[in-house]
């Protein structure tokens, strides 16, 4: 995933897996002279939850010296998530649903205003099985090829993502962070109850007690059924939005999608 004259940006929540992510890479980094990495954060706006999350990114970026950028939905979009969760709850839309896509496109900017090479996103191997998971119970199967620790390049202005923690189960990040004592966020997302995630996590982690390592093997056959998924499709080139000139998959992005449903009455 990475290579020795990389410039990386870090995708910084607050968050532990995100905050771990940053301790490694800068460790690692230090032995790369070539290679540049800084950090960005990603304000949804949401009341009560951000604030301590911008705080800790800041404080972590500020003892390991490491830039830190700080972009929001309102610059970006012109509306926080707790604005869009106001205009939408009516309409059944989920909260997550906004976050997860306004968030990704975030980055993506981010990122190319930075002239970096590649975005390293803290996925953790609960997160990787989870979505392939949500992928089925969506009927997006043919998503599952997408989902990989290394994302391929289909778009010239998709900079590349990396998930260098794809294999590391929750619990172990969450141990690490607790041997080297790494100040954490306490405040959960309060939207964090509305996603079908949760009952997913629920059901896999049942699944793990019982049968220790099936998360392990739901990824190794992940990686399988994604790379046969490849073999038989075409390769999977995106378009450009008709609205934003951002990637898209069809002809206007998800995010314009969403952001124009905001309109709708
Ligand atoms: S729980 Fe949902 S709304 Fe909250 S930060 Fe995560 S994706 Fe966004």
């Amino acid at each position: 995933m990475l290579d020795p004259r990389d410039e990386t940006m870090v995708a910084v929540s607050g968050g532990k897996d995100s905050l771990v992510l940053l301790h490694i890479l800068t460790k690692i980094e230090k032995s790369f002279p070539d290679a540049t990495l800084c950090a960005v954060t990603i304000d949804e706006g949401i009341t009560g939850y951000r604030d301590e999350a911008v705080r800790l990114a800041k404080k972590h970026c500020r003892d390991l010296g490491i830039e830190h950028i700080l972009l929001t939905f309102e610059e970006l979009y012109g509306y926080t998530l707790d604005a869009i969760v106001n205009l939408t709850e009516d309409k059944g839309l989920k909260p997550c649903s906004f976050c997860g896509v306004l968030r990704r496109r975030a980055l993506n900017i981010a990122a190319r205003n930075a002239g970096v090479a590649k975005i390293a996103t803290a996925h953790n191997l609960d997160d990787e099985t989870q979505t392939t998971i949500l992928n089925l119970l969506h009927g997006d199967a043919m998503r599952i090829a997408r989902v990989k620790p290394k994302q391929d390049k289909v778009h010239p202005k998709l900079i590349q993502r990396i998930k260098p923690l794809c294999m590391v189960p929750e619990r172990e990040i969450a141990f690490y962070a607790y041997l080297k004592q790494i100040d954490l966020q306490s405040v959960p997302c309060p939207y964090v109850g509305t996603a079908l995630r949760n009952d997913v996590r629920t059901l896999l982690n049942r699944m793990d007690e019982k049968h220790p390592g099936i998360k392990y093997t739901l990824f190794g056959s992940m990686g399988k059924v994604g790379r046969a998924l490849e073999a038989i499709t075409e390769e999977q080139k995106l378009n450009t939005c008709k609205v934003c000139g951002e990637p898209a998959a069809g002809e206007i992005c998800k995010p314009c999608q969403l952001l124009q449903s905001l309109s709708y009455p």
